[in-house]
């Protein structure tokens, strides 16, 4: 792509970084952002600017917060001894809007890919077994979506809790395989966390 302004090859540069923008749609966007009032591009950048230097991570779940206990945690109807293990944010809101679940979530921040070069340290795996360590959880719900990074991360839990005092199950799948949670419709996703499977018999059937 030939540019005839460096300041425009440099801002569609950034924007292609973005997942799924290509140069095509960095150029639109950048045109775009280029016919608006500045005001309005001001403010898209102080938001960006403030989300990344004050984002937080709740202290215990670690899902984006504003406060250093999130809401969910820090609610007294939630049941605490219940925990969901999810990948991100993503999942948690998929989870809220079903309103079937009322237990806690454990933000994992990713899944073990080693593709993508990312392993058990990079995720909030060493806090979840902590927490279960302390006997703070009776049972875990393993609600990662069921592509092989999902399968690997559960199974490696699963192992580094081996004989530690937990219930596990994983939500039981109306859902494809390799499906992503997020897109799960609501009454799947709700029913599948309600008929929740001991964990160890979905590794026999698999
Ligand atoms: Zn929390």
């Amino acid at each position: 792509m030939e540019f005839s302004s460096k300041l425009l090859e440099n801002a569609v540069r950034e924007m292609s970084q973005l997942p799924g923008i290509g140069k095509r749609t960095a150029l639109r966007l950048v045109l775009h952002l280029l016919k608006q009032p500045e005001s309005q591009t001001r403010q898209l950048t102080a938001a960006l600017n403030s989300l990344k230097e004050e984002v937080k991570f709740c202290r215990n779940c670690h899902n984006i917060s504003d406060v250093s206990l999130c809401e969910i945690c820090a609610s007294p109807k939630r049941e605490k001894e219940l925990v969901c293990v999810v990948e991100d944010i993503r999942d948690v809101m998929a989870i809220e809007n079903t309103s079937q679940y009322k237990g806690l979530y454990h933000v994992l921040g990713g899944k073990i890919s080693p593709m993508e070069g990312i392993g058990p340290q990079d995720l909030t795996i060493a806090s979840l077994v902590d927490k279960v360590r302390q006997g703070e959880i009776s049972e875990l719900i393993f609600a990662l979506s069921s592509t092989m990074e999902g399968d690997t991360t559960n199974f490696y839990i699963y192992k580094q809790l081996e004989g530690l005092e937990v219930k596990m199950s994983t939500i039981a799948r109306g859902i494809a395989v390799g499906d992503e949670l997020e897109y799960a419709d609501e009454v799947t996703l709700g029913r599948s966390i309600l008929n929740r499977i001991p964990f160890e018999g979905s590794l026999k059937s698999s």
